[in-house]
């Protein structure tokens, strides 16, 4: 028998529970970063039923020195859930069950591995709403938007899904089980170890269960879309909605080169003149989300090309287009390499603009779209999977928009996390007083760094200085 056969053997022993298969399964081995050719290996891929399951496999990992990386639905966006380390891969999608669900007080308790979709759909049957939406949400799981933080185009009036949560169950790295948070919609007693875990990217421990917090759901949306023939009235029209107070639920955008790999299938025509759109959603009641709609279109016509309400009826086939950018983008020369990059808002013209700069710079074709209202762009490198060379210029221009991001004083993850693509960009941003204190957190719950290896923080401290704005 093989060690890794041995090691099958007795993890199932220790978790008596659920399936323990050997490293072999390709689809556990990387995330929605396999185009960029990231793929890890492992030893083990388990699959715990319960939060005891989980704790029994991480406390005999810890004490046998085998890494273990959490692993959500595997969409992540920066190699988060890829195991670069071998060791065990623990697969929470076994952990399935709605632990209570009580539509009165606007609260669920799910276990870590439910899907954001069912989450949103379980509340949307009671008249609620989970607000949290990104765009992987069938295969997403609560666990792993809490670990990643994730957004989506509603968190521009919403917030992102840590906002949304007000109690964490998790397996910490060395086997202990903790709570902390509940059912209480606030809660000062202890540290905020919720904030902590959320957004650790599966640093600090396995999240088995989650306490979230629900809205009664809005009557009504209205949609409006907006076309200008340049970033700079685009950009102009976006600070306008914040300067006048408006509060869209969602503030979205495309730029020409996003808009090309789309307009054919754009459920309104726009002309050829056409070079950014933006997607304002009013909700509310009926009478509220139609006001706020007009507000939105008399704020968005100065320059615009096309203005246009889309009722609650054709909104959806509108969202439907808009979830199809991504892979529309990545079609058009088989791969792409994107940054998840955030500025302030009164910035988003100059990164926008400089993606295209920095795409020229290195012979790419460039193109970004993105949550316009938080700043937040997905600034993408086209290139061809198979083309070397093109692959490496496309990671030396997703460096560049890091370094760009920086220096306009905004992040180099707005909502993806850092994982395993961004780690060596960390220093860019945070200082290395910052990066001490995170490391000391990272040693304190994980002293022996088995708990998803090689993630979130650098391997190094080279610290590379980008001016960034004052004041
Ligand atoms: C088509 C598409 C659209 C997307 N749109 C958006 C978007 O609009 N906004 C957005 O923010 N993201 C988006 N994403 C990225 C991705 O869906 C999110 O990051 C999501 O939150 C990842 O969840 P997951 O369950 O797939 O986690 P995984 O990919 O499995 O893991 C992500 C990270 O979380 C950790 N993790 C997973 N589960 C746990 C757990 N239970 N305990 C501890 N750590 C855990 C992993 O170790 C890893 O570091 C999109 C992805 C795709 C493919």
């Amino acid at each position: 028998m093989t060690a890794q056969q041995l090691l099958v053997r007795e993890l199932q022993q220790v978790l008596r529970e659920g399936r323990v298969l050997d490293g072999a399964q390709h689809e556990y081995l990387h995330d929605a970063t396999l185009q960029r050719g990231i793929i890890g290996s492992a030893d083990a891929i388990a699959f715990p039923t319960s939060t005891a399951g989980v704790a029994r496999l991480v406390e005999w990992c810890y004490r046998h020195d085998v890494p273990m990386v959490p692993r959500g639905g595997g969409t992540g966006f920066a190699g988060g859930a890829v195991p670069v380390e071998g060791g065990v891969v623990v697969a929470l999608e076994g952990m399935h069950d709605v632990r209570s669900f009580e539509p009165w007080a606007w609260r669920l308790e799910a276990d870590a591995g439910v899907t954001t979709a069912r989450v949103r759909a379980l509340a949307r049957q009671s008249g609620l709403l989970f607000p949290p939406d990104p765009g992987a949400a069938e295969q997403s799981q609560i666990g792993g938007n809490i670990a990643t933080n994730a957004g989506g185009p509603h968190a521009f009036k919403y917030g992102v899904t840590g906002s949304w949560v007000t109690g964490i169950e998790a397996v910490l790295p060395q086997g202990q089980v903790v709570t902390f948070g509940g059912r209480v919609r606030k809660d000062a007693t202890t540290l905020n170890v919720p904030g902590l875990l959320t957004g650790s990217e599966g640093t600090l421990g396995i999240i088995t269960a989650a306490w979230l917090r629900l809205i009664p759901a809005p009557e009504a949306v209205v949609l409006v879309l907006a076309a200008y023939e340049d970033v700079t009235s685009g950009c102009r029209a976006v600070q306008a909605v914040i300067e006048n107070g408006l509060v869209p639920s969602a503030l979205e955008y495309l730029d020409a080169g996003a808009l090309a790999a789309v307009a054919r299938t754009c459920p309104i025509e726009l002309p050829p003149t056409a070079a950014f759109v933006i997607i304002a959603e009013a909700d509310g009641t009926t009478d509220a989300a139609t006001a706020l709609a007009r507000e939105l279109s008399d704020v968005l016509a100065d320059d615009a090309v096309v203005l246009e309400q889309i009722s609650a009826t054709e909104a959806a086939s509108l969202w439907r287009w808009r979830d199809t950018v991504s892979h529309a983008v990545t079609t058009q020369r088989g791969g792409k390499l994107s940054e998840d990059v955030v500025v302030p808002v009164e910035r988003l013209a100059e990164a926008i603009e400089g993606t295209l700069a920095i795409g020229e710079r290195f012979d790419l074709s460039a193109c970004s779209w993105g949550h316009a209202g938080d700043g937040n762009l997905h600034s993408s490198f086209l290139v061809a999977v198979d083309d070397e060379k093109e692959r490496l210029r496309g990671e030396s221009a997703v460096t560049e928009m890091a370094k760009l991001a920086v220096s306009l004083g905004g992040a180099i993850s707005g909502e993806h996390g850092v994982g395993l693509l961004k780690r060596e960009h960390l220093p860019l941003q945070v200082g290395t007083a910052e990066i001490d204190v995170l490391r000391s957190i990272k040693a304190a719950l994980d002293p022996h760094g088995l708990m998803n290896p090689c993630k979130k923080l650098p391997s190094s401290q080279a610290r590379e200085v980008v001016d960034r704005p004052t004041g």
